[in-house]
């Protein structure tokens, strides 16, 4: 694929198993005349289709270079911004960006080289709870109150359209820093850490979870470590191991 088409290296669009391949040739087509390139496709039902080549009319390049992988965690493994599209409320809240704000901060996380991953959903079921705990942000498509669901492409054109029109530049979002951000597979490993730790202490009941990991899942990623940070992290819950192995034999 030619450089020029990708004005934004290192942000995918992420699509996860969609039923219909018109959608995906759709979405790949809304990206592609908004500079984006980079498709992820997650499980997809039916993939390769021509039905998606023919959608995506000239951005069919963009469908066939899709990368096809087997879960979220690993279309996301790398991205050390994430960010979830839901057309819903869900109970336990979560830092919210408009589409606008969204874009803003998706064309200011590439320039500074960072790696991002936008989640879209399913056609009949969006995004599952689990999914969306992954992200540092949803964002939702404001809509008139009888129809909040828009169809999969036209959500993926909305959000890509906002990213270009971010590339115009807002000085306010600051997004160096002096460490790399950890990325989606460093902060998996660390919650999974986390929660064997908070069990081996008796802190967390895996019986009774009162949204435990959900309301601390939601606490690190509001806070967007660094990759350095990560590491404290982890190296404070292994001193917490070392010293109850120690107590306890
Ligand atoms: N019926 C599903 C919606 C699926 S629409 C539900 O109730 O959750 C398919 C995907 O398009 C969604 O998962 C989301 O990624 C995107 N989408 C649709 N409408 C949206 C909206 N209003 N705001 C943000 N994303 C939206």
């Amino acid at each position: 694929m030619s450089d020029v088409a990708n004005l934004f290296p290192g942000v995918k669009v992420i699509l996860i198993e969609t039923s219909h391949p018109g959608n995906i040739g759709a979405a790949a087509r809304a990206m592609k005349n908004m500079g984006l390139t980079e498709l992820v496709l997650v499980n997809p039902h039916d993939y390769p289709n021509q039905k998606s080549i023919f959608r995506a009319v000239s951005a069919g390049d963009v469908v066939r270079d899709a990368q096809v992988v087997g879960s979220v965690d690993e279309a996301i493994a790398d991205c050390q911004l994430v960010i979830g599209t839901s057309a819903r409320d869900r109970r336990v809240p979560w830092p919210m960006l408009s589409p606008r704000e969204c874009g803003v901060r998706v064309a200011a996380a590439a320039e500074a080289s960072q790696k991002v991953g936008l989640m879209f959903g399913r056609e009949s079921r969006g995004l599952k709870n689990e999914e969306l705990q992954k992200c540092h942000y949803h964002v939702n498509i404001p809509t008139g109150e009888a129809y909040s669901s828009l169809n999969l492409a036209m959500a993926v054109q909305v959000i890509t359209y906002e990213i270009l029109q971010g590339k115009q530049g807002n000085p306010e979002v600051q997004v160096e820093w002096d460490r790399p951000f950890a990325d989606a597979a460093a902060m998996e490993h660390f919650f999974v850490h986390l929660e064997e730790t908070l069990i081996q202490v008796d802190f967390h009941d895996e019986d009774n979870p009162r949204r435990l990991m959900t309301r601390l899942r939601r606490l690190f990623n509001r806070i967007q470590p660094d990759q350095m940070e990560v590491q404290i992290l982890r190296g404070i819950l292994n001193a917490i191991n070392r010293l109850h192995k120690r107590i306890s034999s």
